[in-house]
């Protein structure tokens, strides 16, 4: 990288930063590096002006000042720039550095060139400089500026004084006050923007992921800003998006990235309770033989009913998903194993005793499940859960299909029936 930086940086220190655009989110170094530019045409700007008004009489003051201070400042905030380009971070120090750059410039500047009854000039452009801060550096430099202001104001008013400039003492605190106000007030809006922004973010990003679990915490009546209708529209946004990517669009029951998030939550629920968690994995027999005899839409249709009759013979709170072609699981909440193999039967019997219409006639169809039911006291249970209720149905395959089979440590070299040899060697 260092060998790019020097033609490049100039670039970048006037805003054109790569990595503002390539990176979905900014950095504190990118943000330096923009808020850097603002400040080099603002010094400019501003030497500039006073430069002319006080070449051409029309402020009294000296000049010489503006030609010391505006490049010193200049070379200072291009400095501190290139080094955070380099390094492409901003530690703390940096960022009170530049704040206390500002305010020693403009307290300097003011000190040297504004007569006595002008020094108020200072205070608002430390404003100029608290809004530079606050908007992306959050309370700590923002404060830095805030205090070292008043403390230079201050300074600024006992030399005068000491010098037998007449100062009232009591405006000057008036003014001061007028100043915290609008400075700590602007604090407060910019925290509160940041603060919702942040979590504006998170919630895009978790919803990248896939993962709407999270609304925006909409504070009624606080801040009706952009920001809040922009919360609200991704609360509008985010169940909408959610129905789409969680469910099948073919069964309308969950997918398996909806089941993941679901088996996630359930599991956190059941760590807390300490409860039981039981898990059906569900295959339909020789489903290939649906589609091969009644073709690919009567399988379709096929999917549907047995989707249906997984709902209706589970319980209220029980989560059926589609997590494969002719593969279903149910999630079931709160049950032990003795509850999971009475749910797992009643399935089996109710797809059994259906008969799916299609142009050929009536089909029987018939499934087979594993079941696996556990403890819940970890997080990782979730995978030795669906591992095992996988295992379980494999052996109920092995059995001869049309079975429930429940997991046990162990259950698989069990399950190679005697008579297949041919079964062993697979
Ligand atoms: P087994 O009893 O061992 O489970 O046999 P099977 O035929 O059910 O299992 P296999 O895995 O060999 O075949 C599954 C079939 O499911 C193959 C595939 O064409 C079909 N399938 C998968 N997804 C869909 C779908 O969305 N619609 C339809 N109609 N068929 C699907
Ligand atoms: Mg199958
Ligand atoms: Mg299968």
């Amino acid at each position: 990288m260092g060998h790019h930086t020097t033609p490049a940086s100039f670039g970048r220190m006037l805003g054109r930063s790569p990595h503002a655009t390539r990176a979905g989110l900014l950095n504190n170094s990118e943000i330096i590096v923009w808020q850097s530019s603002r400040r080099l045409v603002m010094a400019l700007g501003l030497g500039v002006v006073a430069a002319v008004l006080r070449a051409t009489g029309t402020i009294a003051g000296p000049a010489w000042p503006i030609f010391v201070i505006v490049p010193a400042y200049i070379a200072l905030v291009a400095l501190l720039t290139l080094r955070i380009e380099r390094r492409h971070r901003v530690g703390r120090a940096a960022l009170l550095a530049l704040a206390l750059a500002d305010v020693v410039t403009i307290f300097a500047a003011v000190a040297l060139m504004t007569p006595a009854a002008y020094y108020a000039r200072a205070l608002l452009l430390s404003l100029l400089a608290l809004q530079f801060t606050q908007m992306f550096f959050g309370r700590t430099p923002a404060l830095t500026v805030v205090v070292g202001s008043v403390a230079a104001y201050a300074a600024l008013l006992a030399t005068a004084h000491s010098r037998g400039v007449p100062v009232e003492w009591t405006e000057q605190a008036w003014l001061l006050a007028l100043y915290l106000l609008v400075a700590l007030n602007g604090m407060a809006l910019q925290a509160s923007a940041n603060r919702r922004l942040a979590s504006l973010v998170e919630l895009f990003t978790n919803a990248q992921r896939g993962d709407f679990s999270r609304t925006f915490v909409d504070e009624r009546n606080r801040e009706p800003d952009g920001i809040t209708l922009l919360g609200r529209a991704y609360n509008h946004l985010r169940s909408e998006l959610a129905t789409m990517v969680m469910t099948d669009p073919l069964t309308h029951c969950f997918n398996r990235r909806g089941f993941e998030q679901v088996l996630m939550q359930t599991v956190a629920a059941a760590m807390r309770r300490g409860g039981e968690l039981a898990l059906l994995a569900i295959d339909i027999d020789h489903f290939k033989a649906v589609n091969d005899t009644a073709g690919h839409l009567a399988g379709d249709a096929v999917l549907r009913e047995v989707a249906d009759l997984l709902t209706q013979s589970s319980r209220v709170g029980d989560v059926v998903a589609r997590v494969g072609g002719e593969e279903f699981v149910i999630l079931l909440p709160n049950a032990d194993s003795e509850m999971a193999g009475v749910v797992a039967e009643r399935v089996m019997a109710t797809v059994r005793a259906h008969r799916f219409r299609t142009v050929r006639g009536r089909h029987e169809v018939t499934v087979s499940i594993g079941i696996a039911a556990e403890q819940v006291i970890d997080p990782h249970i979730a995978g030795a859960l669906r591992a095992r209720a996988d295992e379980a149905l494999y052996v109920a395959k092995r059995l001869g299909r049309d079975r429930v089979v429940m997991w046990a440590p162990g259950i698989r070299s069990n399950a190679t029936p005697p008579w297949s040899t041919f079964a062993l060697a697979e």
